[in-house]
């Protein structure tokens, strides 16, 4: 897929579908344990995608989500707020509050602000966080395009470190 092709869930699926050879809507929705009416619900915009089945669609595709939406920073196109929308909607203003609107990293400012008036930061899932339920404040850091991928790269210990002491 092009990277800059500006993506609709109707273009994932079809994606998905021509890369395992899938005949029909009904061989899609077996395929991600979802009804034939799920999907057709899905592409007329009728029906929301969760963040797991987004997930699960760029994982088959062998596409890190992080790389092309960043759910807590930008508004997944296509997507009305679910119910979990709404809880990473509240994530990403708490994560831009205790940031202060700079990486938690190298504590260098966001690169932009968005046109929004909000700081361009990546949101990044620390495994290591202090809660089990994923979606909360304190299991994800707002990190510089830079830093996101050094840790996404490196993992080195003593930024994971910092990270967990500055999220818990
Ligand atoms: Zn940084």
């Amino acid at each position: 897929m092009n990277d800059k092709q500006e993506f609709t869930w109707d273009v994932i699926l079809d994606e998905v579908k021509k890369v395992y050879e899938l005949k029909s809507d009904n061989a899609l929705a077996e395929k991600l344990g979802k009804t034939r009416s799920f999907i057709s619900a899905v592409r007329v915009g009728r029906k929301t995608i969760s963040i797991e089945i987004a997930e699960q669609l760029f994982h088959l595709l062998g596409m890190n989500i992080d790389d092309y939406v960043h759910p807590l920073f930008l508004p997944l196109k296509n997507i009305k707020y679910t119910e979990q929308g709404i809880e990473l909607q509240k994530i990403r203003e708490s994560l831009i509050k205790r940031s202060a609107g700079c990486c938690e990293l190298c504590e260098d400012p966001a690169p932009f602000i968005l046109s929004d008036g909000s700081p361009f930061l990546e949101s990044t899932f620390i495994e290591q966080g202090a809660s089990n339920n994923k979606y909360e404040q304190c299991n994800f850091a707002a990190l510089c395009p830079n830093c996101h991928r050094q840790l996404d790269i490196l993992n080195k210990e003593e930024d994971i470190k910092k990270l967990l002491a500055k999220i818990k």
